[in-house]
């Protein structure tokens, strides 16, 4: 028996791991781990992320049924699972790449106990169009700047890059058998989630007028994929493949996305440590009262309050204001990009942890190509740029004009923005 280990690409179309194992073998078996070592550290019950993966297991199961097959998912460790594997006469496991600190660990240890067991343990790109080193500088170091990074992107594109893997022509490979019923999320521990868990489509208007609309949180102008690319019920090369004759503007941010994750494999530090050494001098204020406040939307600063309100009802939070409250939390507030990380972390259905810290550290300005230190978003010159009639603002704040149950700002901004700039100064002109 084969087995493909399903983890962030949940999908049975374009799939490359699936895509070798069926070309290569018969008796293909697709599974998925619930991996308790992951889910024992989720503290709410009813976390969207995993209704989301359960119905992605269901819409595979099906296809899978289809095909005479069937999915197997355990809830246990990768390791006991594979423990438990390597009893039943299997000589291959394929996979896609996992480029997070947590899961190079994971798939180190499961290499070496399969490789005990005299098990081929057989990875694949596929989360993203390059990956680590495969777009570098001339001289084969990673480019830390985004610019020249996505020139050499795309002067190293090609069709080969973007065609799909034809997994379908090999579908009667797959191990034929009776449907094993699926965990519930009662047998993981989990409730079904009430937040609306956003569909995968996509028309191609959208993505021509993305330049255009992408900036403006009131209006349905970005793709909301994310969650589907991070869980891979997607795939990347279609995406791009869509993006390339539309918006130059939308393939920009398919390539921040490759971006990050290479920096995060490179720079495996930066998940908790700043880019730039000297930004971790910075004497953060850390006010728990205030990041409490931040958190609930009640900072009296709307556009603020309404990107945070828009995250703790719906898990998602538009690009520009994820930029305004992040850049809020660290300069307004003073309080340690880390914190605010690992809020978003906890409540985005998107999560991604090379994307998220990219974008922390861009806003804390400790980052690869971060915004410079100095610059202070002030919340009311967004508001009037990008969300000048408040429509957003009204949609998650109604009450935002009601001088009695809006709470005043939490801070002047003409202070904190002379609070930061003196902070940050201290922090970065120390001596080393
Ligand atoms: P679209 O605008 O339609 O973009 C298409 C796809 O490109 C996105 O789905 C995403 O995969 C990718 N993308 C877009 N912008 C970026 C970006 N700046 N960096 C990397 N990839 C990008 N994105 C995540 O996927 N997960 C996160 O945990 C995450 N955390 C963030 C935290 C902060 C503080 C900031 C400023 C940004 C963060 N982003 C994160 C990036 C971005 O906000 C989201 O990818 C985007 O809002 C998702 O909406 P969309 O699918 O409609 O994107």
């Amino acid at each position: 028996m084969t087995i493909v280990w399903l983890r962030r690409d949940l999908r049975l179309f374009d799939n490359a791991a699936l895509y070798y194992a069926l070309q290569q073998n018969t008796n293909v078996q697709p599974i998925f781990i619930f991996d308790k070592t992951i889910l024992d550290k989720l503290t709410n019950k009813d976390d969207a992320r995993i209704t989301f993966i359960h119905n992605a297991l269901q819409a595979l199961q099906q296809q899978l049924i289809s095909n005479g097959s069937s999915l197997r998912v355990f809830y246990d460790t990768p390791h006991n699972v594979f423990a438990q594997l390597a009893t039943e006469q299997v000589t291959a496991v394929y996979t896609n790449h996992d480029y997070e600190p947590y899961a190079h660990e994971r798939d180190g240890a499961i290499a070496t106990l399969l490789a005990q067991h005299h098990i081929k343990f057989n990875t694949y790109k596929d989360h993203v169009i390059f990956e680590k080193n495969e777009v570098t500088k001339d001289d084969g170091t990673a480019y830390t700047v985004f610019t020249p990074y996505a020139n050499k992107w795309k002067k190293t594109i090609t069709d080969y890059y973007l065609k799909a893997y034809p997994t379908e022509k090999y579908f009667g490979n797959f191990i034929q058998q009776q449907p094993i019923a699926l965990l519930s999320l009662a047998n993981i521990g989990f409730d079904k989630s009430t937040i609306t868990l956003p569909s995968v489509s996509w028309n191609e208007s959208l993505i021509r007028n993305y330049s255009a609309q992408r900036d403006f949180p009131a209006i349905a102008g970005t793709s909301k994929l994310s969650v589907h690319l991070r869980f891979g019920t997607v795939s990347i090369r279609q995406l791009a493949r869509l993006a390339t004759p539309l918006s130059v503007t939308w393939l920009n941010e398919l390539i921040w996305r490759d971006f990050y994750a290479m920096i995060l494999y490179h720079f495996p530090h930066s998940a908790t440590k700043a880019v730039k050494p000297a930004y971790d001098r910075i004497l953060w204020r850390n006010n728990e009262a205030e990041f409490a406040a931040w958190c609930s939307g009640n900072t009296g600063y709307p556009i603020v309050d309404a990107g945070m309100r828009e995250l703790n009802a719906t898990g998602f939070m538009h690009n520009r204001v994820r930029m305004i409250t992040a850049s809020f939390l660290t300069k307004h507030l003073l309080i340690d990009w880390r914190w605010g990380e690992r809020y978003f972390a906890e409540k985005l259905l998107d999560f991604d942890l090379s994307s998220n810290v990219g974008g922390w550290q861009w806003a804390a300005g400790s980052g690869c190509d971060a915004a410079p230190y100095f610059r202070v978003f002030s919340p009311d010159a967004q508001t009037k740029k990008f969300d000048a009639k408040l429509t957003y603002i009204k949609k998650w704040i109604p009450e935002v004009e009601q001088v009695f149950k809006y709470p005043k700002p939490i801070v002047d901004h003409k202070f904190a923005r002379e609070r930061v700039l003196a902070t940050y100064k201290i922090a970065l002109t120390q001596v080393e």
